[in-house]
């Protein structure tokens, strides 16, 4: 599905499947944000290029918003094919490091842990540990920390004609079918933290995004101002 000039959702909710998939077209190939549950999403992603005629660029860095396995699962695929994966911290250090989300370790009330959500492990290229800017090709891309979902959530944000997508991962969502409902990710693990939770949430506030594009649900392609705001209240009502 295309969103937006050079932005597609290559995979996730509007495809049957756990955990989108955009993909952003630069002057020398493309840029992945997320890549999907292990295995499922890459013939997905495979087709939707090719419906866009993308087949044939080469994919040249992945971001990965947090390591929850239907957002990191094929990020050693992607980077064995050249892709620089980028990736915070602490998600890096603990969990695309090991590859086995372990249940006992690393357990999760939202996922199922069968099987195929054990994945090929990989060291992330560029681990982020602060706010910091990106240059990937024409783009300056900032990186926001946003621990609390996970301790190494991150949320890129992508300046395009001067237009700013906001690629929250799980930090927040928009619902699938009420679009001006945002999903937030709270207890989704065992290393989610209410307290930074909402601190991110509030980094979020006042930055006027035009877009968010999360981790589920849909693509919200409005000014989300407002809606970041009421996410930030639904968190706080949430832990009092
Ligand atoms: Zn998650
Ligand atoms: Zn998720």
């Amino acid at each position: 599905m295309k969103i937006a000039e050079k932005i597609y959702l290559l995979s996730g909710m509007s495809y049957g499947l756990l955990g989108n998939v955009y993909g952003i077209v630069h002057r020398d190939g493309l840029l992945l944000v997320d890549c999907g549950r292990p295995h499922e999403a890459i013939p997905m992603i495979e087709r939707n290029l090719r419906v866009w005629g993308l087949e044939k660029l080469p994919v040249t860095a992945l971001l990965v918003t947090h390591g929850h396995p239907d957002h990191c699962g094929n990020g050693f695929y992607f980077q064995q094919q050249g892709a620089t994966v980028v990736a915070g911290q602490k998600d890096a250090d603990q969990i695309l490091r090991l590859g086995d989300y372990d249940p006992v370790i690393f357990p999760c009330v939202l996922h199922d842990f069968e099987e195929d959500c054990l994945f090929e492990p990989y060291e992330v290229d560029i681990k982020v540990e602060s706010d910091i800017h990106l240059s990937i090709c024409e783009y300056d891309i900032e990186v926001l920390t946003t621990p609390g979902h996970t301790q190494g959530s991150v949320v890129y944000i992508i300046t395009i004609k001067n237009k700013k997508y906001f690629f929250t991962g799980d930090t927040l969502s928009a619902e699938g079918s009420r679009a001006h409902v945002p999903v937030l990710g709270t207890a989704a693990s065992v290393d989610y933290c209410a307290q930074s939770y909402i601190s991110s949430m509030q980094k979020l506030l006042n930055r006027y995004p035009d877009a968010i594009l999360g981790g589920h649900g849909i693509p919200r392609l409005v000014s989300s101002n407002a809606f970041v705001a009421q996410a930030c209240m639904k968190a706080m009502k949430e832990r009092s």
